[in-house]
């Protein structure tokens, strides 16, 4: 049996897409219409990821998210947003109260089995520690080594931290203020544009291999590792 995917949404077409095609790719799929009914089964059916819409009838999507957040047993359980706001805003504040990822409506089927596939992988437990690879691109963090093909990148070691930290959760989009806590820690006095700076260095240091584009800029919200772009 696949992973079971929890779908928090209260449009039956939406659902009825997301099961086809979740079951398709493998997965175990889970409905809940509303915040109240999905409660009930994360305590029951101990889904491995949700997927929530931000409109449910009575609490929000929103409420709902930052409830499991909470709550010991579900605080690491990967959520996925899906919103039909497009505005950068409520995907920052999205991002900042709990989400993983965010899927924007309408999505292709597609991109939502992808942003599934990563947001599982990155919690896989021996994701943190190893070597993280993409394409020709590799990171050892015990060696604290960089390498594009056989070729040593050198950096400074907060550049290093700065890619360690995208190149472990690909695809997700991270704010600045969420790099800043990770990368340089909660009591830095390191300012956002600083965090535009160290991606600037990282994209040249990146650039000759043609790696630079691996590294995408989320407009208004931050940045994300793509594997998916890069040589
Ligand atoms: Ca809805």
């Amino acid at each position: 049996m696949g992973a079971k995917i929890l779908v928090v949404e209260d449009e039956p077409a939406i659902v009825e897409l997301l099961d086809v095609n979740l079951t398709s790719a493998g997965y175990t799929v889970l409905k809940a219409g509303d915040a109240a009914t999905a409660n009930v089964i994360l305590r029951e059916m101990s889904p491995d990821l949700v997927l929530v819409d931000w409109g449910l009838p009575g609490r929000s999507g929103m409420d709902f998210i930052r409830a499991v957040r909470r709550d010991a047993d579900t605080t690491n359980l990967p959520l996925i947003m899906l919103t039909a706001r497009a505005a950068d805003q409520d995907k920052v504040y999205g991002l900042e109260n709990g989400a993983d990822d965010y899927i924007t409506k309408p999505f292709s089927p597609r991109e939502v089995i992808a942003r599934v596939n990563a947001a599982l992988r990155r919690r896989s437990p021996q994701a943190k520690s190893a070597q993280i690879k993409f394409a020709d691109l590799c990171i050892d963090p015990d060696l604290h080594q960089v390498l594009v093909g056989n070729r040593p990148l050198v950096m400074s070691p907060t550049e290093f931290r700065l890619l360690h930290f995208l190149m472990t959760y690909p695809q997700r989009v991270h704010t600045r203020a969420q790099l800043l806590d990770k990368v340089w820690g909660t009591g830095s006095y390191v300012e956002e544009r600083s965090v535009d700076a160290y991606v600037g260095r990282l994209r040249s240091l990146l650039e000759p291999s043609g790696h630079a584009g691996m590294i995408e800029t989320v407009r208004g919200v931050g940045y994300r590792f793509s594997c998916n772009s890069g040589a």
